[in-house]
């Protein structure tokens, strides 16, 4: 290859190092829980960092973990990457190094993030806030209460709401915050939070980076100084993918931009296709213009993802919608190729209270949509023939 640095879509099929030594066009899996070295001189250089390379697969140095991380950290052009087992684990990682002196979470929450700070945080003396993104006016105030880290999802689940990754960053930092979003709904395709000025950004990679519901792992990617706490905690939690999920996510990743443009394409469509729509109240998409954050999703986003949320007249109704679907599959997650449905209030949100839910504008009705890559006129029709089927 070139030295002219190649586009994120390009090196996603064209990973740089580690090469294989036998010129295998993919990397073959090192599935080793331990690597061997020929003196003690040797390992010594790796133990304490003269040399690349890897003692044991928990520790990090993993050629097909290093891999993907080097591929990830291209995608958000960051200077490196930590993999992890799950997005779970990023984050309670990001937590333990980065939030010690608090967490100020803004917006809605994915609801494991919120569940492990009200709980495990608490639990072991991480305290967190939550600000109401209607409450953004107070952010400095919080922040002069001693929180260091500043934690946030754009486009948020499963609301869509956006939060200005830009502005809040710079607000955060001269405070002397860090900033780190979870970017798991838009991808690196379609946002780079760190080219608008946050610290860190995390996914999911059991989203729309594994793409195929079949892996889970996670990843959280920066400066490598902001990096290295958490490959800390990575490995004295024992949190560490499988190299065999590493190949399986690098497999993956060379199909994730066209992946991406696709969904985006569909969930456009289907998006267009609902609005106005006799039995809907409101389709939630950032690329609907009269969507309330369309004008910042414009300006923080190349393309307005797979998500969209469309609002019902009743639970009831919302209920009936999802069970007479049949391509969208009722399941609680998001990102693969099969194209998703789910009730919040049934699933992801059923714990919260219903007037807490009502607040954050997540109303019985609200069906929340993973737009997959089939042909969008099948997933269209398919939409209209369950509309159609609502009593009265
Ligand atoms: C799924 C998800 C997570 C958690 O990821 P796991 O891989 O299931 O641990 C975190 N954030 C968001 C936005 C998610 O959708």
């Amino acid at each position: 290859m070139t030295d002219k640095p190649v586009s994120p879509a390009t090196r996603c099929i064209h990973p740089q190092e580690p090469r294989d030594p036998h010129g295998a066009l993919r990397l073959p899996l090192y599935n080793t829980t331990a690597f061997r070295h020929d003196s003690t001189a040797d390992l010594l250089d790796v133990v304490e960092g003269r040399k690349p390379g890897c003692i044991y697969t928990r520790f990090g140095g993993n050629p097909n973990i290093v891999s993907v991380e080097q591929t990830l950290a291209a995608l958000e052009q960051a200077e490196q990457g930590v993999l992890f087992s799950a997005g779970m684990a990023a984050i309670s990682s990001l937590f333990f190094a980065h939030g010690q002196q608090g967490v100020l979470c803004i917006g809605d929450l994915y609801g494991g993030t919120q569940d492990f700070l009200q709980r495990q945080g608490v639990a072991l003396g991480i305290r967190h806030r939550l600000l109401a993104a209607e409450q953004l006016e107070q952010l400095e105030q919080v922040l002069a209460e001693g929180y260091r880290l500043v934690y946030f999802e754009t486009p948020a689940n499963p609301t869509l709401a956006l939060l200005d990754i830009a502005a809040i960053s710079r607000r955060a930092q001269a405070c002397g915050a860090l900033v780190a979003i979870d970017n798991t709904f838009a991808t690196p395709v379609n946002q780079q939070p760190l080219t608008l000025g946050a610290d860190l950004v995390l996914h999911s990679a059991s989203k729309y980076l594994g793409g195929h519901s079949d892996l889970t792992a996670g990843v959280v990617l920066g400066r490598a100084e902001l990096l290295a706490p958490l490959a800390d905690w990575r490995r004295a939690l024992g949190q560490m993918p499988a190299p065999e999920t590493a190949v399986l996510l690098a497999r993956s990743l060379s199909t994730l931009v066209p992946r991406v443009r696709l969904h985006n394409a569909n969930a456009l469509a289907v998006a267009m296709a609902l609005q106005g729509h006799p039995r809907i109240r409101q389709v939630c998409y950032p690329g609907l213009p009269d969507f309330p954050g369309h004008a910042l999703a414009c300006r923080q986003m190349s393309g307005f993802g797979g998500m969209l949320s469309i609002e019902l007249e009743s639970g009831e109704a919302a209920r009936q919608v999802a069970e007479a679907l049949q391509l969208f599959l009722l399941a609680p997650s998001l990102g693969g190729v099969e194209s998703l449905v789910t009730q919040p209030c049934t699933t992801s949100h059923h714990d919260m209270p219903a007037d807490e839910r009502r607040r954050r504008g997540i109303s019985d009705g609200l069906l929340r949509l993973s737009v997959g890559l089939e042909e969008a006129g099948d997933l269209i029709a398919d939409l209209l023939q369950a509309l159609q089927q609502l009593d009265g």
